[in-house]
């Protein structure tokens, strides 16, 4: 992955009805990275999306795409941008092959290099050997994966995808997140979605929206430290007192859990594993289970966002 920033989105808002659906959102998206773009429903990962693609006009900010300002040159920038709103936009009457044409002829792709544009986006996304059958009657994954092709098919910089694996059956999931990444060795991709092990499973990096707010812009890897519950789970042989462990070096606080389970608490830089250890040797504790807790995605999406609603 490269640091050459292909999207750069500065500042937007855009306000429905005098309520801002996104706030003062700002990030960027580097050759190479997949993002992910998270958030509970409403919280403004479409209006975000649309304005990216320049199918909306924010009220403020600016967005380049690759160096190209999206307000002031939309045809040069959108030629840098591949598309797949929620609901694919398929003339589904047409065969793939005549779908995808039309679509290498909205994309102003040269006539002469039509049929390699649409050959190389079905052969991408597998469809070469579906290529004359009607798009009505192929299956949802199928379908999904023809609106991909179209999302890709004049090899943009930035491919955009909202919602992906929406309505597919966890066969298509599968299968739809394979092409993605694949996807991703020759495209930066945003990528929209409320499945939260989807963004762990594809995305180099995390944005999480609510309420229109940027709450959280990292790397999965940071958002895996947040994961940390800095907890850990003990289990002894026979009963032991609180107290005793609340003496060992580092150990903040103590939950008993029954007599013979605790949870320790501890702070992040001082983590009590090896002075537990070396005490419950020598003191002859007989432990049988040390675990540090984690906490699921989940639990740290619903903290982050729930830090926010309660500072509102
Ligand atoms: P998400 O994609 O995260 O579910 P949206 O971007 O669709 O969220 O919506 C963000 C907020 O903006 C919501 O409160 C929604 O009701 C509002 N909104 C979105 N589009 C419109 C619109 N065209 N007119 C009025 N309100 C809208």
């Amino acid at each position: 992955m490269s640091n050459k920033v292909l999207l750069e989105a500065t500042q937007l808002s855009r306000y429905f009805g005098g309520k801002a659906a996104v706030d003062d959102v700002s990030f960027s998206v580097n050759q190479g990275e997949v993002v992910g773009f998270l958030g509970p429903n409403g919280a403004g990962k479409s209006t975000t999306m649309r304005m990216l693609t320049g199918n909306l006009a924010p009220d403020y900010g600016e967005i380049t795409i690759n160096g190209i300002d999206l307000l002031d040159k939309p045809g040069l920038a959108k030629a840098q941008i591949g598309y797949l709103p929620e609901t694919p936009p398929l003339y589904k009457e047409l065969t793939v092959t005549e779908f995808l044409r039309f679509c290498a002829r909205l994309n102003q792709i040269e006539s002469r290099q039509q049929q390699t544009a649409v050959d190389t986006a079905m052969a991408r996304c597998g469809l070469t050997e579906v290529a004359h059958r009607l798009i009505a009657n192929l299956s949802k994954g199928f379908q999904q994966r023809v609106g991909i092709a179209q999302a890709i098919i004049h090899s943009p910089s930035v491919v955009i995808l909202d919602e992906p694996t929406s309505g597919l059956d966890p066969i298509q999931i599968r299968e739809i997140r394979q092409l993605i990444r694949e996807i991703a060795d020759e495209h930066s991709v945003i990528l929209s979605t409320h499945i939260l092990p989807e963004v762990q499973m594809l995305c180099d990096r995390v944005q999480i929206i609510s309420q229109g707010q940027l709450l959280f812009n990292d790397t999965i890897d940071q958002l895996s430290l947040q994961m940390q519950a800095h907890t850990l789970l003990v289990e002894f042989e026979q009963p032991l007192a609180a107290d005793f462990l609340k003496q060992v070096e580092g150990v903040s606080s103590v939950e008993t859990i029954n007599l013979q389970r605790h949870r320790l608490h501890y702070r992040p830089d001082n983590n009590p594993t090896q002075a537990l250890l070396s005490r419950a040797v020598s003191d002859n504790w007989r432990l049988t289970t040390l675990m540090p807790e984690r906490r699921s995605l989940e639990e740290v999406f619903m903290k982050i966002i729930q830090k926010e609603e309660a500072d509102v």
